[in-house]
């Protein structure tokens, strides 16, 4: 009968959540004996300056190296990570070692990912401050990522933590812009110094709506005095349309992968070179 069939179906149901359950637990606690046994590591992918296709930069992105499993992406832990509040140990992590990584590589910003849970503890904007003073790392090469979404909730406690934190000297970064929810008005109000157009429309950008999403973006940004970058460009066609149009920056396949810590200290000591000095 519909009954029986639907006692069917929520038996299937409830087994099917106790899986999810299950895979979850042991996820989580996988996670946690990541951390205890530090088992994530950066990879840093190149800003690069579209003007003279210098790097000016990099951004540090997570990975973690399981014993199993190789080398687990992002989008497969930081979700739950999120979930369970283990971002933030994992965040303080990442925030402390791209510092002390990128003293390394003198002059090079370098680009954090806030995850939103992180933006919204309170202990966030004294962590940075203890993070630098720490690693020694000057503030204004410091970039924090942030995406739309934190923005969305309480725009009166995030204009305080992103003034608390420009206040510390750090660069903050719109992240995937054009995916969120924020109109354009947001981004008057908030002090961004940098936005991130989202590869999404960068891969589009054949179709003539993109290429008019992107070109307006970069229209704001210097109407805005925003500094705009595009991530996600894999061909020199992309490249070139970014230049024409005035993108400042670009991050991308193209331009380079993210590699580990030791093969991007090679690329920087073979790319970037310090400027000569004059000839007397
Ligand atoms: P995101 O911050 O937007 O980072 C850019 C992502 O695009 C990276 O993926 C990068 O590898 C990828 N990418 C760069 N250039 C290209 C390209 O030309 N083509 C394509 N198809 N992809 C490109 P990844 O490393 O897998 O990171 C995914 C996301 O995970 C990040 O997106 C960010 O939201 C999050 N994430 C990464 N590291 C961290 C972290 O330390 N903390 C937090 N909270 N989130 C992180
Ligand atoms: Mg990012
Ligand atoms: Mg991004
Ligand atoms: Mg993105």
């Amino acid at each position: 009968s519909a009954k029986e069939n639907g006692r069917g179906v929520a038996r299937v149901f409830e087994a099917h959540m106790g899986m999810e359950r299950e895979a979850r637990r042991l996820l989580e606690q996988d996670l946690k004996q990541a951390l205890a046994g530090s088992e994530f590591e950066l990879h840093y992918q190149p800003l690069v300056a579209l003007e003279d296709e210098r790097i000016i930069g990099v951004e540090a992105l997570v990975r973690w190296r399981h014993p199993s499993r190789g080398l687990v992406p992002p989008n497969d832990f930081i979700p739950l990570a999120e979930e369970t509040g283990l971002i933030l140990p994992i965040g303080e992590w990442v925030l402390r070692t791209a510092c002390r990584q990128g003293m390394q590589w003198p002059g090079l910003t370098v680009a954090v990912n806030l995850s939103p849970v992180q933006f919204k503890h309170r202990d966030l904007v004294a962590m940075v401050g203890e993070i630098l003073e720490e690693t020694g790392l000057r503030p204004e090469r410091l970039e924090l990522e942030i995406t739309e979404g934190v923005l969305m909730h309480d725009g009166a406690a995030a204009r305080d933590t992103l003034t608390r934190l420009k206040a510390l000297g750090v660069r903050i970064a719109m992240d995937d812009f054009g995916t969120g929810y924020s109109s354009l008005g947001y981004l008057n109000s908030f002090p961004f110094d940098k936005i991130k157009i989202d590869k999404s429309f960068i891969s589009d950008l054949s179709a003539e709506k993109s290429n008019a999403i992107v070109r307006s973006v970069i229209g704001l940004g210097q109407s805005l005095d925003m500094v705009t970058i595009a991530e996600g460009v894999e061909t020199a066609e992309q490249a070139s349309f970014l230049r024409r149009e005035g993108c400042q920056q670009v991050q991308g396949y193209h331009f380079g992968r993210p590699v580990p810590v030791a093969q991007l200290t090679e690329l920087v000591a073979t790319v970037v070179r310090p400027s000569a000095p004059a000839a007397a």
